[in-house]
């Protein structure tokens, strides 16, 4: 017979957002029972965010390496071994590995079960030889790379996020089929470790993305000996000895693209087989499991949350995102309290080099919803830091209603990632331009192109002659 457990909250998936669930609800002295089939820390920790950073780390420094000379320094060419590479990047994860592992989990009060998690009725999940029938259930059971429909794909070997980072030989010439934020940023980080990349998109590069920041970005690729193909028509894969073949069409012309390896990065599927989610009665499609704004699946029960959730949960799949549901789920299962989930101030960023940022609503999403807005743009390159580090490419172009209320923001630029917060905080508690040009920035460093962007504002009342008449006169009598 299957032992029983009663927690208050069950939560299915150890990655950022059951972690986040588990984490809190634990501390506040709730039973929490949390389910991993896999490794702890799901996609972000072990095949994902991580991963991804520490190898564009490894990227970027070969890259400081190779523009030495730039600094006065001797330049050189980087001896990039990808083995030693590969265990940097496993020595980046383990470091992290004991903040999402079961034995912190365990000793935070919450009952890890190390299976496959599956729901037997609409109040009870089965997993590890538990019956385990919770007041609440969290599904946070994250996404897995999907596979575009090209014809041939499955016959031939493909990378995809869950093996790339296992690599121990650098590719020769690299096939990145998607011109994503993921897509991007491997083929950046390959291209710098010294593999040929080619990246494949079928659209434009970020297409969820102000066009303005994706051509920025794919001129520093292409400066990078990136290859694009944006607009690109894959007819098929085919492996050719050892190599991979992509055959493109353009019309009536056929052009082959031939690496050594192939990553497919072209979106994402939630998972939701595998779960018994009929037997819960909870509603799913390809999207995702079907959520209302305030995360609660088609059982009253049962919430979902992060990359799982469809798109009740929001447009957006990020671990941030998965961390901000679980303080929703928090307050509606633990707290009572109403909850509705809003995306508006959730910042979106690629990690390449220069970052992409991008929060609150973009220029195209204004002209199609006929908002009077103004522009306010900053170029990176009159930054006194950016100059001094020598990377002055990019720019910061931030939307704001005709009284400076910003509406969104975007910026290509190093460490834009970190620059956008100030607007997100802005696009979050309604602040203006006025509130960003009146607040001090410390000098030098990247984050006055924010004020800069938000002086913008003010320039245009600069020049009313009233004010000019005024400075007049304080000039003659003061
Ligand atoms: C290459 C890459 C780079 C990324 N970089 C970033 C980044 O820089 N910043 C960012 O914010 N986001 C990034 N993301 C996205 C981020 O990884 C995801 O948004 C995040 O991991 C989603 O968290 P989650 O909790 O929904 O799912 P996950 O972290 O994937 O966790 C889901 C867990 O559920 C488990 N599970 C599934 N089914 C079951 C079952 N039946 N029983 C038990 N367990 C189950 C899985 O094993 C997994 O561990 C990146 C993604 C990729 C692929």
């Amino acid at each position: 017979m299957a032992e029983v457990l009663r927690p208050d909250l069950c939560v299915i998936g150890a990655g950022s957002g059951g972690l986040s669930v588990a984490a809190i609800a634990a501390s506040f002295g709730v039973p929490v029972v949390l389910i991993e089939r896999d490794r702890m820390g799901g996609d972000c920790l072990n095949v994902g965010c991580v991963p991804s950073k520490a190898l564009i780390a490894a990227g970027g420094l070969a890259q400081d390496i190779r523009e030495a000379g730039r600094f006065g320094l001797g330049r050189a060419d980087p001896q990039v071994n990808m083995a030693r590479v590969r265990d940097h990047v496993r020595s980046v994860i383990d470091a992290i590995a004991p903040n999402d592992s079961a034995e912190r989990f365990a000793a935070l009060g919450v009952r890890v079960i190390k299976a496959e998690a599956r729901f037997t009725g609409p109040r009870t999940v089965e997993a590890g030889g538990f019956t385990i029938e919770a007041r609440r259930f969290v599904l946070a059971t994250g996404s897995r790379p999907s596979a575009p429909p090209i014809l041939g794909l499955d016959t031939v070997p493909y990378l995809t996020n869950e093996t790339v980072f296992e690599l121990s030989r650098r590719p020769e010439r690299l096939i990145v089929i998607g011109g994503g934020p993921i897509g991007l940023e491997l083929a950046q980080a390959h291209r710098r470790l010294g593999a040929e990349v080619i990246v494949l998109e079928a659209a434009r590069l970020l297409p969820r993305d102000d066009p303005e920041m994706a051509t920025v970005l794919e001129r520093a690729l292409v400066a990078e000996g990136v290859e694009i193909r944006a607009g690109a028509k894959i007819e098929r894969v085919e492996q050719r000895y050892a190599r991979i073949v992509a055959v493109l069409r353009a019309g009536d012309a056929e052009e082959t693209i031939e690496g050594s390896h192939l990553l497919v990065a072209a979106g994402r599927r939630p998972v939701t087989d595998g779960l018994g989610l009929e037997a819960a009665g909870i509603g799913f499609d390809r999207t995702g499991v079907q959520v209302d704004k305030g995360l609660r699946t088609t059982n009253r029960r049962v919430y979902a949350i992060g990359d799982c959730a469809g798109p009740g949960g929001g447009p957006y799949k990020f671990t941030h995102v998965a961390n901000y549901h679980a303080g929703r789920v928090i307050r509606s299962a633990l707290f009572r309290l109403p909850v509705k989930v809003d995306t508006r101030a959730i910042p979106r960023v690629t990690y390449t080099d220069p970052e992409i940022a991008a929060v609150g609503i973009a220029e195209e999403e204004a002209r199609a919803a006929k908002t009077a807005f103004r522009i306010l743009r900053w170029p990176v390159a009159e930054n006194d830091r950016a100059q001094a580090e020598r990377s002055t490419v990019g720019h910061v172009k931030a939307l704001v209603a005709r009284n400076g209320r910003i509406l969104g923001c975007a910026i290509a630029a190093p460490h834009a990632g970190d620059l956008i917060v100030p607007w997100a905080l802005a696009v979050a508690k309604g602040l203006k331009a006025q509130d960003l040009a009146n607040l001090v920035f410390p000098y030098p460093t990247m984050s006055e192109v924010t004020k800069r962007a938000a002086v913008e504002f003010l320039r245009p009342s600069a020049q009313r002659p009233i004010v000019r008449r005024i400075v007049e006169f304080a000039r003659k009598f003061g």
